[in-house]
């Protein structure tokens, strides 16, 4: 199989197809195995991918997407009803663990869909 050329890549076709943890330049192949590994290759197009480090990117996307949703929501219940502060420790850490466990491997599938749609292997250049 051959690559698709870095210029006729779209970033926004990538993203989005990332996004549902495909193959950025096909949308058929799974992206992602065991939850945040990328596959070594598309099995629908061969598109190679397990090269690819998006190293702390996805992570950092998502922690700025979970404190954004869970932040205000916390101090917005805490301001409207002044919950016991056992309510507070039964919502908010699971809310957090089920976001970030949803998020992640969207958030991984994103930035490897950036990269391959810019050509960047996340390696370091020799
Ligand atoms: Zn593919």
């Amino acid at each position: 199989m051959t690559s698709i050329p870095v210029e006729k890549r779209s970033t926004l076709s990538a993203v989005l197809r990332g996004l549902r943890q495909t193959c950025p330049a096909c949308g058929r192949g799974r992206l992602l195995h065991r939850y945040l590994k990328p596959v070594d290759h598309c099995t629908a197009c061969g598109e190679r991918y397990g090269h690819m480090r998006a190293d702390d990117a996805p992570p950092w996307m998502t922690i700025l997407i979970v404190g954004h949703i869970v932040v205000p929501l916390l101090l917005s219940v805490e301001q409207a009803y002044h919950p016991e502060a056992w309510v507070h420790f039964a919502i908010w850490p699971a809310l957090t663990l089920v976001l970030t466990l949803a998020l992640l491997p969207r958030c991984k599938g994103v930035v490897l869909g950036v990269m391959w749609a810019n050509g960047m292997s996340g390696g370091e250049p020799r």
